[in-house]
């Protein structure tokens, strides 16, 4: 056994940083560096960065007023200062001696009556010690860590034999195609730069040693999520045959007609039917631009096929509400629509479990309830995911496991989502899908106009309000989740309610929240939907899906505390019909800087997409995505916003090594993050 290159006390230390072995030490990065390579002379310091010097200690004096202090004036050929220390032992002030030389880094304070250095580094040397020919890096620390300790670890382990050997470059041809350094220069330069660099690419991490790291971290990203993409090219699906017959009497039944765009997705989804193996889409489009309609196609094929289609979405309202439009669309084309939900009571549950085995439900509508272990398809063919951002990355991989019933063959997959992914999280996080973009909107509809009205405003609301019920339009009031805090937001719902129902004496108020069992929320959105209820209060259970075209008006409260792509698709519950809509964003003072950055977003962008990006870039993407709670690693050095351009070339070289299904794939996604095989399927 070789000796371990820490000691127990470190490794306990170096654990809390997340470093358990070697590899982490390595890819624990210097947040910055520090130039002790040049001596500067005290005439020639300026306040604001940071120097080193070389002095001689003139004298030592400790006061005691206003505290303790210990002071060392210095001087070299070009000036004098002083170095203030305010915490020290009395061990530490008998080191320094006057007549010996220090080499002190710091940053100097200056005004009329001081300029002096604060707490700076220092060494005792002579005169002819060397100068450091390297940056000296600066690491993120924990309690009872030094740099000094860090830093020599790190070197340690470069000085190790075996090194180079267990860092391997595993793709060398494509490291030198991309003028790229190996591996191990890569991290001996970046924890030990040459002052041959210039500093300030290391400090803003654009070295080319850094990119070889971005390159890497990009890689085994792109190897994991577009992984799967090759993959599931190897599973196999029921190819799915197409009628024309079905599809033009369910048309002609429709309501309305269909869009070009609807038309050119559903060719798209068509033909991924036709293949061998699963169709694996990701079906973008804004909130109301029609995607139901289009997944609602797809599914009837399936059915025509002779297989079963499951239909999921995040809340009950929003399965209730699908099932109700499913059915009055499908049932007289003799499709049996089932809806299957957790608040359903264990006897109708229990029929519906034994209608999806026996097959006799043809499309089953449902929330999370659709993936319990009870649930079991007698031939499930595809599954729709709608919204399918509320499900998060974890899931996603989950419910693609979640097909035992179906042994041997996949069904075929589709996924919608209103928040539309900026390209570079498509690029990454959903590179195993396929992607179609409904990027119009519907024929008549009208953009929502957005105000923002300071909480001090509310009263001047209900005259809106008013106006809109006169004119026998509907209205949301929405109370967003206050503090995290459930119980919280339901009180404000019911004291908003109370308030309502007290002012509007001709006008039926209306409220529904989460709490209530799936029958009650249904009889108040279709109390609601029937224009009884003029005015809902809803607590966010109304975010998605929710289709009242006759809704023109929103409040929603509270709105500096809600991510831009919440509020873009509540606000998407207004404007479905012909009519003008307005959607009143309250806020409360006083803003941060940040969330008026935020609503001004908002209040300037109707178009999901390029907030989506704005949302990205304000709260990155481990939040936008809710990665966070998925458990998925977020990127070490990379970032996608910053390394567009590089990620291109790494999607390319990325399908290129899974195509030739390269032996060292797995290594690689190893290395950089273990925790992503915990994700896959096999
Ligand atoms: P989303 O994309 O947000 O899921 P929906 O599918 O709920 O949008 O569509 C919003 C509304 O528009 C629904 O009432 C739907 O029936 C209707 N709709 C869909 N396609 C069209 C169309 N081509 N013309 C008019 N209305 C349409
Ligand atoms: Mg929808």
């Amino acid at each position: 056994m070789p000796k371990p290159i820490f000691t127990e006390i470190q490794s306990k230390k170096l654990k809390k940083l997340g470093i358990l072995n070697t590899l982490d030490l390595l890819l624990h990065l210097p947040l910055r560096y520090e130039d002790k390579t040049k001596i500067n002379l005290i005439k020639d310091i300026r306040p604001g960065s940071m120097f080193q010097i070389e002095a001689k200690i003139i004298s030592i004096e400790v006061t005691y007023r206003p505290r303790k202090n210990l002071i060392i004036h210095v001087s070299d050929k070009s000036g004098d200062l002083k170095l203030r220390f305010l915490h020290f032992y009395s061990s530490q002030v008998k080191q320094f001696d006057e007549g010996k030389i220090l080499r002190v880094y710091g940053e100097i304070k200056s005004n009329a009556f001081l300029f002096e250095m604060i707490h700076p580094q220092y060494e005792f040397v002579s005169l002819d010690t060397p100068l450091k020919n390297f940056y000296s890096p600066v690491y993120p620390l924990t309690e009872g860590l030094s740099q000094k300790t860090i830093f020599k670890l790190v070197q340690k382990v470069f000085e190790k034999e075996d090194f180079i050997n267990q860092h391997s470059d595993y793709f060398e041809d494509l490291y030198k195609k991309r003028n790229l350094p190996s591996l191990f220069e890569a991290l001996k330069l970046i924890h030990k730069p040459s002052n041959k660099f210039e500093k300030k690419i290391f400090d803003e991490r654009k070295s080319i040693f850094h990119q070889r790291l971005i390159y890497d971290e990009l890689l085994a990203h792109q190897f994991f999520f577009r992984g799967q993409y090759h993959v599931n090219k190897s599973y196999r699906a029921r190819p799915i045959k197409y009628s024309d017959d079905i599809q033009k009497s369910f048309l002609s039944n429709l309501e309305f007609k269909l869009t070009k765009k609807q038309h050119s997705v559903f060719s798209e989804i068509k033909n991924d039917l036709k293949q061998t193996y699963p169709m694996n889409r990701l079906l973008q489009g804004d909130v109301g631009s029609g995607k139901t309609v289009v997944a609602t196609m797809a599914a009837i094929q399936i059915i025509n096929s002779g297989y079963q289609v499951a239909f999921m979405a995040p809340t009950e309202i929003l399965a209730m509400q699908h099932y109700e439009k499913l059915s009055s669309w499908l049932t007289n084309l003799g499709i049996r629509v089932e809806l299957l939900i957790g608040s359903m009571g264990s006897k109708l549950k229990a029929e519906s479990y034994e209608r999806i085995k026996k097959g006799t439900a043809n499309l089953v509508v449902g929330t999370h309830a659709l993936i319990q272990e009870k649930v079991e398809f007698k031939f499930l063919g595809f599954y729709i995911i709608d919204e399918q951002h509320r499900f998060g990355v974890k899931q996603r991989f989950a419910l693609r496991k979640n097909n035992e019933s179906f042994k041997n063959f996949e069904p075929h997959q589709l996924m919608m989502s209103a928040t539309p992914i900026p390209r570079t999280l498509a690029m990454s996080y959903f590179s195993d899908m396929d992607i179609s973009i409904i990027n119009e909107l519907l024929p008549g509809r009208k953009s929502v106009t957005t105000k923002l009205f300071s909480n001090e405003r509310r009263n001047e609301i209900l005259n809106t309000i008013n106006q809109h019920c006169l004119k026998n339009n509907q209205v949301y009031w929405v109370c967003p989740l206050v503090e995290e805090s459930e119980t919280l937001q339901l009180e404000t719902a019911k004291k908003t309610f109370k308030i309502l129902s007290n002012y509007f004496i001709n006008h039926k108020v209306g409220l529904i929240h989460g709490r209530l069992d799936s029958d009650k929320k249904k009889e108040i959105m279709n109390q609601f939907k029937n224009n009884q209820i003029k005015i809902l209060i809803a607590t966010t259970v109304v975010e998605v899906g929710v289709d009242v075209p006759n809704a023109t008006l929103m409040v929603i409260e509270n709105a500096e505390r809600m991510g831009l792509s919440q509020l873009h698709q509540l606000r998407g519950r207004v404007g479905r019909g012909k009519k003008e809509s307005i959607c009143i964003m309250l806020y409360q003072k006083k803003l941060s800087d940040l969330a008026k950055e935020r609503l001004k977003v908002i209040y300037e962008n109707n178009d999901g997409f390029k907030i989506a990006e704005e949302d990205l870039k304000l709260r990155g993407p481990g939040e936008f995505l809710g990665l966070k709670q998925s458990g998925l690693p977020s990127l070490i050095i990379a970032d996608l916003e910053r390394d567009q351009k590089l990620l291109e070339i790494v999607k390319q070289d990325a399908d290129f090594l899974l195509k030739i299904d390269s032996k060292y794939i797995s290594n690689h996604i190893n290395r950089w993050h273990k925790n992503y095989q915990d994700l896959g399927r096999s």
